[in-house]
C-alpha cells in the first residue's frame, strides 16, 4: 500500500487528524523517491533539507558498506577511531581557520544544545559567570527544549513555554532596517551576556528570511567588541546550500563555535558536529574532573557516520562538486528573476540554491491549512515541496537538473493559479 494510513507510527510535525497518511517510499535515487506502486516525487526540498549532492550518492553508500566491515559503535570516552579522527582532522582544514576543536554529537538539536553549554561552560570556568543568550526574531534551532528558547516563540512550542528559558531577542534585520538589529544587538551585549546565537544569512524554519553578509560581519564586530561568544548555526546553512561551503564565509568571519549536521554525511545518516575555537576548549582544559565538558550522546562519533561524512569531504574535494553548486545556483536564478516581477508573489529571494516566495492568498479561507493544501497540491503533482505557511521554497538536491527544477517551477505557477490572489 502507498499511502499508508492504520499505523501506530507518530509522524514528526504532522497533525494526524488532518494528515492521516504518508506516503511509503521504497527508493530514492538523485532528486527523486519512488512509492511502492511507483509514483515519483521530485524531492524539491531535499528531503528536510539533509540530502546535498543527490539520494544514495555512490561514493558514499560504498563508504557505509565499507566501515561495516570491521566497526559498528565503540564508546568514545577513553578510546577513538580512526574515522572520527580522520574526520576531525579534515573539518578543521576545510572551515574557516581558527575553528581547531570538533566535538561529535547526532543532530543539528544537539549540536546547538552543546554550543551553549559550550558558552556557558567557558565563562564560568574562567571565573567570570555570564548565561544570558542573545538570540534573534524568527530564529530557529532545533525541537529540544534549549534549542526551542533560543528559537521564535510560535504555535509550535506555546504549550512548552513555562519550561522555556528567557533570551534576550534582537529584531530580524530587514533590508533597510539593518541598523536597528545592529543597535539592539550591541544593547544587550553592552548589558553582558555569554553568546549570541544566529543562522548565517538565511534563517530557514522561520521563513527563509534572507539578510546580508555585511550585516553577518558586523553583528560579529559587535560581538567581538563586548567579547560575547559567536555561535554560528550552519545546521541548514551548511555544505554549499548559500552557495559557498560554509555561509559564514561570505561574510569572512570565524564564529566562536559552529554547528554542522544536515548535510555532514551527505544527508546519508544522522551525524553533528559543534566545533569552537581553542580558547572554549582550554577554559574547560584544567586538573579538575568539575572542569570538564559533561556531555554524551550515545552514538558519539558513530564510526558509520564518521565514514559517510569523510566520503562526503572527498565528495567536495573533487571539483565537479562545486561546479554542480555553482549551476545550479545560476539556474535558481534565472528563475526566481522570472518570479520576481509576478504579482501573484511577494518578496521573491533568492540565496546560493534555495529560492523562496510568498504567494498572496486569494480567500482568507485558505489562510489557516495553506501549508497543508499547498502540500497536497504539490504532491498529487509528483512533487516534494513543504510550505511554510504561504511561503513555497525550493531547496532542491545538488544534483537537480534544469529540466527537474522548471517541473517544480511549473506546479508552483499552476499553484499560484488555484490558490492566489
Ligand atoms: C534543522 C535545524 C536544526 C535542528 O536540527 P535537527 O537535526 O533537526 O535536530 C537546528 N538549526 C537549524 C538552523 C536547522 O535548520
Amino acid at each position: 500500500m502507498t499511502f499508508v494510513t492504520h499505523s501506530p507510527v507518530w509522524r514528526p510535525f504532522t497533525q494526524h487528524a488532518l494528515q492521516p497518511g504518508a506516503y511509503k517510499i521504497v527508493h530514492a535515487e538523485g532528486a527523486w523517491l519512488a512509492a511502492e506502486d511507483g509514483t515519483r516525487f521530485l524531492d524539491a526540498i531535499s528531503s528536510w533539507w539533509v540530502i546535498t549532492h543527490g539520494h544514495r550518492r555512490p561514493e558514499i553508500m560504498e563508504a557505509i558498506r565499507r566501515q561495516t566491515e570491521s566497526l559498528d559503535q565503540i564508546i568514545f570516552a577513553g578510546f577513538t577511531h580512526e574515522p572520527a579522527e580522520a574526520l576531525a582532522r579534515r573539518l578543521v582544514e576545510i572551515t574557516q581557520t581558527g575553528l581547531d576543536y570538533v566535538f561529535y554529537s547526532d543532530s543539528g538539536s544537539t549540536s546547538v544544545e552543546v554550543a551553549i553549554k559550550m558558552a556557558l561552560g567557558y565563562w564560568r570556568h574562567r571565573g567570570e559567570p555570564r548565561a544570558r543568550v542573545i538570540a534573534m526574531a524568527h530564529g530557529y534551532h532545533g525541537d529540544t527544549v534549549g534549542t526551542m528558547s533560543a528559537g521564535a516563540r510560535s504555535v509550535f512550542n506555546a504549550p512548552y513555554e513555562p519550561l522555556l528559558f528567557d533570551v534576550a531577542r534582537v529584531p530580524f534585520p530587514q533590508a533597510g532596517k539593518e541598523q536597528e538589529t545592529l543597535d539592539a544587538l550591541d544593547g544587550f551585549c553592552r548589558e553582558g551576556a555569554a553568546a549570541f546565537i544566529v543562522e548565517p544569512l538565511i534563517l530557514g524554519a522561520g521563513g527563509m528570511l534572507t539578510y546580508g553578509a555585511d550585516t553577518l560581519r558586523e553583528m560579529k564586530r559587535i560581538c567581538e567588541k563586548y567579547s560575547v561568544l559567536f555561535i554560528a548555526d550552519e545546521v541548514m546553512t551548511g555544505f554549499g546550500r548559500t552557495g559557498t561551503l560554509f555561509a559564514c564565509e561570505q561574510a569572512d568571519i570565524v564564529p566562536d563555535i559552529a554547528c554542522y549536521s544536515k548535510g555532514l554525511t551527505g544527508g546519508a545518516v544522522p551525524l553533528a558536529v559543534t566545533m569552537c575555537k581553542r580558547k572554549i576548549f582550554e577554559a574547560h582544559y584544567a586538573p579538575d574532573r568539575a572542569r570538564a565538558f559533561f556531555h554524551s550522546s550515545s552514538y558519539t562519533a558513530n564510526p558509520i557516520g564518521c565514514a559517510a561524512a569523510l566520503a562526503n569531504l572527498d565528495v567536495w574535494a573533487k571539483t565537479d562538486a562545486r561546479e554542480r553548486v555553482a549551476n545550479l545556483c545560476a539556474m535558481q536564478t534565472e528563475r526566481a528573476a522570472r518570479f520576481a516581477r509576478d504579482p501573484r508573489f511577494s518578496s521573491v529571494r533568492h540565496l546560493g540554491t534555495i529560492v523562496a516566495l510568498d504567494l498572496k492568498i486569494a480567500q482568507s479561507g485558505y489562510l489557516a491549512t495553506i501549508s497543508l493544501d499547498l502540500m497536497r497540491f504539490f504532491n498529487a503533482r509528483g512533487l516534494l515541496l513543504r510550505p511554510l505557511g504561504p511561503t513555497i521554497y525550493m531547496l532542491p538536491p545538488y544534483c537537480a537538473t534544469g529540466g527537474e527544477l522548471d517541473l517544480a517551477y511549473a506546479a508552483i505557477d499552476e499553484a499560484a493559479r488555484e490558490f492566489g490572489g
